[in-house]
């Protein structure tokens, strides 16, 4: 089913496609629309067993499923420790309550002024521009947020701008979720065209899977409006592994870099999935080569549901100083963390 956002916007059909740009779009929301939403069905597609698929389902915890066909292609049939499946899959941990994970670790509720926009760094505002993503990753630290209350429409967004537009102080206006390739072109490109009339802004930041889960989503039109932009144009992939790095991702980052958007990933470092040296340094290579540097390396919040995945600091710093002792510096991601409270994320200190 395609997302009610996606539906709601077709009668505003006010960006002028070609026959063969129609296609793009057509081509991305169908796949999209194609995601898997049972596990079972999942599980079913990598060709496990009935009885292996008896043993690995387990109660979703009040978060869905949802991974799109191109990124269930990545995964290796029958494998129950696929770094991919293990994303995306609810499993048994999920049930685990312990003190110290809690619904809302960052306290973001604290920061949001309005709904719709978070605000808790110096001269940037993050915009909740669409309150679904292309994927539902296990370990999001937004799996329990709100979104229902924050969900956009083209008025709210008007009233978040409003707030916006009355902060001289913002320099970068960052677009995140949800996820805001998730929108359809006619509903980003009206964001976009509201957001360059802010005369204080210079960068528009995007936080972005879809490169990477749906690389069709980057399309010609898409690149081309980011190329024509007046602001200086981030966007910043969410990548853990370098198995989600197939050709068609390197081709949709490249497109992203020839229209002169600066690529940058940011990863969470991941227990059972990338919390070893050999699977974060091919990483790292494998985004240089798809034109994206790495970034950041974030360790795990601590959010309800996701201790399993849970990495601590020690263990960061070690995996960054053996990446230090292979890589030349500028592919060894910073390891940072968000602490509730703190303005800024912490970089932490190796
Ligand atoms: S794409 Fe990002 S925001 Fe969406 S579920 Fe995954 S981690 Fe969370």
């Amino acid at each position: 089913m395609i997302p009610e956002t996606v539906a709601q916007v077709e009668s505003h059909a006010e960006v002028i496609l070609s026959p063969e740009q129609r296609a793009e779009e057509n081509h991305w929301r169908q796949q999209l629309a194609n995601s898997v939403r049972d596990p079972k069905h999942l599980l079913q597609q990598l060709q496990f067993s009935e009885a292996a698929i008896r043993d690995l389902l387990a109660d979703d915890q009040g978060f869905d499923t949802l991974v799109p066909p191109t990124f269930i292609a990545r995964m290796e049939p029958g494998n129950p420790q696929d770094p991919l499946l293990l994303q995306v899959l609810p499993q048994a941990a999920e049930a685990i309550a312990t003190a110290e994970f809690s619904h809302d670790p960052l306290a973001e509720a604290d920061f949001n002024p309005t709904p719709g926009v978070v605000h808790k760094y110096h001269g940037r505002a993050l915009l909740i521009a669409a309150g679904h993503c292309a994927i539902n990753c296990r370990y999001c630290f937004r799996r329990h947020y709100p979104y229902a209350e924050q969900q956009r429409s083209r008025s709210q967004w008007r009233a978040s701008l409003a707030h916006l537009a009355t902060d001289l102080s913002l320099e970068e206006i960052i677009l995140s979720g949800g996820d805001p390739l998730a929108l359809t072109n006619n509903m980003l490109f009206s964001l976009l065209d509201e957001i360059e009339k802010l005369p204080q802004i210079k960068r528009l930041r995007i936080h972005s899977r879809l490169p990477v889960v749906l690389p069709s989503r980057i399309t010609s039109a898409l690149c081309q409006r980011l190329q024509n932009s007046p602001l200086q144009v981030v966007m910043v992939i969410h990548c853990n592994h370098s198995q989600e790095i197939d050709q068609e991702v390197s081709a949709a980052c490249g497109r992203l870099y020839k229209a002169g958007v600066t690529m940058l990933n940011q990863s969470v470092l991941l227990n059972t999935i990338n919390n070893d040296a050999a699977s974060l340094i091919d990483l790292s290579e494998s985004l240089f080569k798809a034109q994206v540097l790495p970034y950041y390396l974030h360790l795990p919040d601590h959010v309800a549901g996701t201790e399993h995945f849970f990495v601590g600091i020690e263990e960061g710093q070690q995996l960054i100083l053996k990446l230090q002792a292979k890589l030349p510096g500028y592919l060894v991601p910073r390891l940072v963390k968000e602490e509730p409270g703190k303005a800024h994320k912490t970089l932490i200190n190796i």
